[in-house]
């Protein structure tokens, strides 16, 4: 069976075509600048890469040349080959705890937390409503970044501010980057063969975060109300004293919301080094001696030891330390920043298996306390295989 792994921003689609239950992915790619004037696509498959400059005025075309490509280029024989559509949704708030069949009526339920997705969940839904559009007899699921998280308890989502706060306006740790985390569980506790693994998943990509997970069940993870709370990030600064924000608009004169953007955009890795928030960038110039370089390493290599050490706490010893994404798959030299970090819970990286990039591996010396594991993520099928189940049923 076919099925369409779909990630719509609000000026982008990125679409992954996967076969299951083999899980080959059969196509890929991404139609940009939707609704903007030089908007164009790539799709790759079988070797072949397609680009082309074209117009793509909303979603809903860009869907349609979508299904056009796969079948003017034979990667599907007839539309009727694609049995399902399964999106990726920020936000489900508290309301949305597994990944949903939508319609029209779900829809309107996760449009009320697009308050607390502005950036992401409208285009989510956009691109919802064009597939639903383009291919009508097909079936959608969400999947959302916020379920795996929804097995917290209240001791670890609340903050400890007027209760209120949370009953009138839905304040609460929310968690992202559910669908990764809940992938390497999956294929930690696979390989491992055990259904009772306690694992500490870190997310270490552009965005980052950890999560504490007990038998498949989160129970605490460094994102909060929105993604910027947390580790330190490539250009967001994870968690901070508040009042820095009235301090800081005071000084400058701007405003809470260019206080946030700054935050979001102009902090972490870029805001301490001052060169990039591409970890690569920050590594070349650290390697020449650049003293802020080294420092913005050192810091994020250091927030993301502590989170690992109060989460070992947490789970009363964890069995399993996993590092995903672009920099806990790539770069070895933030794995062993990191790894030598965390000496006081026993654990030691093996520099000869830590020297490589992109794989399922072990990294930890065979004394480790607790075995470390890179572990490349994969949320498009993750999403897949949820659809899969959903539509079968
Ligand atoms: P992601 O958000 O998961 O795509 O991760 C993006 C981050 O991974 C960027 O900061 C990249 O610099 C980093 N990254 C990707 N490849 C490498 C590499 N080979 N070495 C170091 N960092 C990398």
């Amino acid at each position: 069976m076919k099925i369409l792994s779909v990630n719509a921003g609000s000026s982008s689609l990125k679409f992954t075509l996967i076969e299951l239950p083999n899980r080959e992915v059969v196509a890929s790619g991404l139609f940009e600048k939707i609704g903007l004037p030089d908007s164009k696509y790539t799709i790759k498959y079988n070797g072949e890469k397609i680009v082309k400059d074209r117009a793509l005025e909303d979603h809903s075309v860009a869907v349609s040349i979508l299904m056009e490509e796969l079948v003017n280029n034979n990667i599907v024989k007839t539309l009727d080959e694609i049995e399902g559509v399964g999106h990726r949704i920020l936000h489900g708030g508290s309301e949305f705890t597994k990944s949903m069949l939508l319609d029209e009526d779900v829809l309107k339920r996760i449009a009320k937390y697009n308050e607390l997705g502005p950036l992401h969940n409208p285009a989510n839904i956009m691109g919802v409503e064009a597939f639903m559009k383009v291919l009508p007899n097909v079936k959608n699921v969400g999947v959302f970044d916020t379920t795996f998280h929804q097995t917290m308890k209240e001791t670890e989502y609340l903050y400890p501010v007027p209760y209120e706060w949370y009953t009138d306006y839905g304040i609460r740790k929310y968690g992202f980057h559910g669908t990764s985390h809940r992938y390497v569980y999956k294929t930690i506790s696979e390989y491992l063969k055990r259904d009772d693994l306690k694992v500490i998943s870190c997310h270490i990509g552009n965005g980052g975060s950890l999560c504490a997970i007990d038998s498949g069940k989160v129970i605490d993870t460094s994102m909060g109300f929105t993604p910027l709370a947390g580790i330190m990030m490539g250009s967001r600064s994870g968690d901070i004293d508040p009042s820095i924000i009235p301090f800081v608009m005071k000084k400058t004169g701007k405003t809470a919301e260019e206080i946030v953007n700054d935050l979001n955009k102009k902090s972490g890795l870029l805001g301490i080094s001052g060169i990039s928030s591409d970890s690569r960038d920050v590594e070349n110039a650290a390697n020449e001696g650049n003293e802020r370089a080294i420092l913005a390493q050192e810091m994020y290599a250091q927030k993301i030891a502590n989170y690992i050490a109060v989460y070992n706490n947490m789970l009363n010893g964890a069995d399993v330390i996993t590092l995903t994404a672009g920099l806990g798959e790539n770069s070895k030299n933030m794995r062993k920043m990191i790894i030598d970090r965390i000496k006081s819970l026993g654990v030691k990286i093996d520099d000869e298996k830590n020297d490589f990039r992109g794989e399922f591996r072990l990294i930890s010396t065979d004394d480790s306390k607790i075995p470390v594991y890179v572990v490349p993520t994969n949320e498009e099928l993750m999403i897949a295989l949820d659809t899969m189940e959903l539509i079968s049923k």
